[in-house]
């Protein structure tokens, strides 16, 4: 009996493909295939096998079997998982699992073998030659260089036969964690957290906890010790580190480096393809027991994952907004309880969501509520811009300036907080008032000085800043409002001329060894201020900084959605709490120019608590989460009529369900990207309701035009 093999591809297609199984293929599912689709050959993965021949046509048989680690049972489950929740094709997240695989193939190295034949002439040379070869599998270059002799003397062994000179695939591999290194020496409330915590790694089977404590309590420590347990606990268990920036990724990496003496697989957008081949095999393979990773990691093909952890569990970053649309912490919980593994969600401002699960039971809670030591929390301090306001045409505020001139003195660091890209937010014609925009877009363009050009943040499109008014031809009329990073940095640098100044933002940081260079740099002292967006405000260590300033702390109130408050709490308590983090006392300077809002009270007292609850009653009260549900869907197209009468049709089309609203539609706040207008529906949802399947069975009922698409967006963190 010939057999039908269901083959995912990982493309955005609606369902698997049948194809019939080559006689004495012996597939099994989770076995990567290519199989053809129209005149191509792609790669697939078998994900079901029934008896069967397939009916009146006769299937495409698959070609062959790759000669590739097969996917986990688990790992294709929850792909296919994540394709049900976020209503989108299973070979959305495929794609995202195999970005491994498909990186290329380690090349085959030359290594040099004794073969056990003994040199006719055995000099001093050709005995050290030997002596190294024995010792470990090199080059022929490096044999020689090993031995200390020239190149001729291995080639001579090669002739004689002495030596084999072989081609090797390097096996993708990482160092095994030194179980046996101590971790730091924890305090009480650390070791309960830990002991708890361990607890839950014995107890073998699916259990989420919030490791929820003030900056700087140890959390990190912490969890490396319940990775410790976990490891040492099974031989084959591996552990994932979730964090939400590649900046953070590397901080985290050296110290899994420092505490098990070994390199962790490192996974995020900026590893290289052959880096990230080898992390993928070897995750598959179980060769590589902890990996340090951004969101995606959750996607790769664990052979027995035992332990996840979710750093900085609120953070924006952990949600994935375009292409295949998922919250990695939401996931890594159901990728946890298909793993049976343990999850830890980590951070000292949880999220809403979060914080209403610890609450009603279903996570443990686990909380440590002093910093490690004799560090204390930052005294936190707000700036009222209408009773002190900064010089005109500048940022920083009299008392700003002269907390950062003691820091200075006293030899320690300021961070200067400023959630914003670039020189200036606004480019405008004093002229006529023209805002410069992106052309098709609806955004502003922002300055940038360091490049000379105006740039849209949206959508990548730059041009030089133009000499005059491209819509009044005013010349030198078009003037920089409001500032940016680098605005700030220049006024910082005309206020404290001696001091070493540098910016950390996405345009000075591209990449995961730049950040880790400036980060290094900033915890050995070698910068006085650094001017940063969000990318350095969360997480890191620097002993020495004692002053935060926050520039602009009202910035994320402004044209608030529904967790404009929860993220400006989070942010700033977060950037706030880089201060003071070692033995000098720190402090925070928040200028603000509402000073009585929830949000800076709450900070100014440091009670977290507090402002939780203000807000979860008001969540309560208007049923959003987390005590209700949402999603968005997002229709675009280039014209309006046409997605006009879309929208219309779809909305005729929303299911009738109990518990479940459908508003709009309505423009979207960005009505104009690349040319493109949009429109948006909110739907909202009782906790109850399976709002995918309610998404997938509307979805269903609507055929939209070529020329329109239409995204749909399950727990939506933007509304824009
Ligand atoms: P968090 O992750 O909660 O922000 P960290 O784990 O980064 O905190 O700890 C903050 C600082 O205190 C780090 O420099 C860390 O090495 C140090 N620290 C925390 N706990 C201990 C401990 N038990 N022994 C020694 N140092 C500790």
């Amino acid at each position: 009996m010939s057999r039908i093999a269901s083959v995912l591809l990982p493309m955005p297609l609606p369902e698997a493909f049948d194809y019939a199984e080559p006689e004495g293929m012996d597939l099994v599912v989770g076995d990567q295939v290519a199989a053809p689709l129209g005149p191509r050959l792609m790669r697939g993965v078998v994900v079901a096998l029934r008896e069967g021949a397939g009916g009146n046509r006769p299937l495409k048989a698959i070609d062959r079997r790759l000669d590739e680690p097969s996917l986990p049972a688990n790992t294709l489950e929850f792909v296919q998982w994540a394709a049900r929740y976020a209503v989108d094709a299973p070979g959305q997240p495929l794609a995202i699992a195999l970005r491994g695989a498909r990186a290329p193939k380690a090349k085959p190295v030359r290594v040099t073998r004794p073969t056990g034949l003994q040199p006719a002439r055995p000099t001093a040379a050709r005995t050290k030659v030997l002596q190294a070869a024995l010792d470990q599998a090199l080059s022929p270059a490096d044999l020689a260089r090993a031995a200390g002799v020239s190149s001729g003397v291995v080639k001579g062994l090669v002739d004689e036969g002495v030596l084999q000179v072989f081609e090797i695939v390097p096996e993708a591999s990482f160092d095994e964690p030194d179980l046996s290194r101590p971790g730091s020496a924890l305090n009480l409330s650390q070791a309960a957290a830990a002991g708890l915590l361990k607890e839950m790694v014995d107890e073998g089977c699916f259990n989420v906890a919030l490791l929820d404590g003030v900056t700087g309590s140890g959390k990190t420590e912490v969890y490396l010790e319940a990775a410790a347990h976990s490891l040492a606990k099974d031989p084959l268990a591996q552990v994932l580190v979730l964090l939400p920036e590649i900046a953070l990724t590397q901080a985290v990496i050296s110290r899994v480096a420092d505490r098990f003496g070994a390199q962790p697989g490192e996974w995020h957008s900026g590893v290289a393809p052959p880096a990230r081949r080898r992390v993928w095999e070897a995750v598959a393979a179980g060769r590589c027991r902890i990996v340090v990773g951004a969101r995606s990691a959750l996607f790769l093909p664990f052979a027995n994952l035992k332990l996840i952890v979710v750093d900085e569990e609120h953070d924006g970053s952990f949600k994935q907004e375009e292409g295949f649309i998922y919250h990695a912490r939401d996931l890594a919980v159901v990728r946890g309880k298909i793993e049976q593994a343990a999850v830890l969600l980590a951070s000292a401002t949880p999220s809403l969501e979060t914080l209403r699960n610890a609450e009603t039971g279903r996570y443990r809670w686990l909380r440590l509520s002093s910093r490690h030591g004799t560090a204390q929390l930052p005294e936190i301090e707000l700036v009222d811009l209408r009773a002190t306001p900064p010089a005109s045409g500048a940022w920083l505020s009299p008392p700003l300036v002269q907390a950062i001139g003691e820091t200075l003195e006293r030899g320690e660091q300021t961070l200067l907080f400023l959630n914003r890209r670039g020189y200036a937010p606004l480019v405008l014609c004093k002229a006529c008032g023209e805002r410069m925009t992106a052309p098709d877009t609806d955004s502003w363009l922002v300055e940038h000085r360091y490049s000379g050009r105006l740039v849209c943040h949206l959508t990548g499109f730059s041009m030089p800043k133009p000499a005059r008014c491209p819509h009044c031809a005013a010349l030198d009329s078009l003037v920089s409002i409001g500032p940016g990073v680098e605005r700030v940095e220049e006024e910082a640098r005309l206020l404290f001329p001696q001091a070493r100044i540098t910016v950390f933002s996405s345009d000075t940081v591209f990449d995961a060894r730049e950040a880790k260079r400036l980060v290094e740099s900033m915890a050995q002292g070698e910068i006085d201020i650094l001017v940063a967006t969000q990318a350095a405000a969360k997480g890191h260590n620097f002993p020495k900084l004692t002053l935060v300033g926050v520039v602009d702390a009202d910035l994320g109130l402004r044209g608030g959605d529904l967790r404009a408050a929860e993220r400006t709490f989070q942010l700033l308590a977060q950037a706030t709490g880089r201060a003071g983090r070692k033995d000098r006392p720190g402090k925070a300077l928040l200028q603000t120019y509402a000073p009585e809002h929830a949000v800076m009270q709450a900070l100014q007292a440091q009670d977290r608590d507090a402002f939780v609850a203000a807000e979860m009653e008001e969540r309560e009260l208007a049923k959003l989460p987390p005590f209700g549900r949402l999603a968005a869907v997002i229709a675009s197209g280039p014209d309006m009529t046409q997605l006009e009468a879309f929208m219309r049709e779809m909305a005729q089309a929303a299911p009738n369900a109990e518990g479940v609203e459908v508003y709009g539609p309505a423009d979207a706040p960005l009505s104009l990207v690349r040319g493109r207008r949009r429109k948006r529906f909110l739907v909202r949802a009782d906790r109850g309701v399976d709002l995918s399947a309610y998404m997938t069975t509307w979805r269903a009922r609507v055929k939209p035009p070529n020329a329109i698409r239409v995204a749909i967006d399950i727990d939506p963190y933007s509304f824009l």
